[in-house]
């Protein structure tokens, strides 16, 4: 795979963000159906407004619901969370164990990465992630 090392330029960012903001969107929609299929027909509405955690957590529904459905989402929105974030105080595209930059090919496939391919591996292979 080819690797482009260098500074994002504006329109990328952007383009990152927008990714990022639609993945976002995609899985509160996910969460949203899941907890529709796990929930009785009185809390139906209320689901629909669902858009963050805050939300969820007024929901009244039983705990385990609720951990169910958001365990498997859970680490993706965090790691979708910080790389907006890191846009916003432009420390996007850098890699945190490092601090090169993360090469574009893997931005493209996943936008909320936070390590380079090789720290990401070697992070793995010592299992501190
Ligand atoms: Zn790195």
């Amino acid at each position: 795979m080819a690797k482009t090392r260098r500074p994002l330029t504006k329109k990328e960012i952007e383009k990152f963000k927008k990714m990022l903001l639609e993945r976002r969107d995609e899985i509160w929609e996910e969460i949203r159906q899941d907890l529709k299929s796990r929930v009785s027909e009185e809390y139906h509405s209320a689901i629909n407004d669902v858009k963050d955690e805050e939300d969820v957590a007024q929901l009244d529904l039983q705990e385990e619901v609720i951990l169910g459905v958001m365990e498997a989402r859970k680490k993706e929105l965090e790691a979708i969370n910080q790389a907006l974030w890191r846009i916003e105080h432009n420390e996007y595209g850098r890699c945190l164990e490092c601090e090169d930059w993360i090469c574009l090919e893997r931005l493209n496939v996943r936008p909320w990465a936070v390590y380079c391919l090789e720290c990401k591996q070697e992070l793995e292979r010592l299992g501190k992630i």
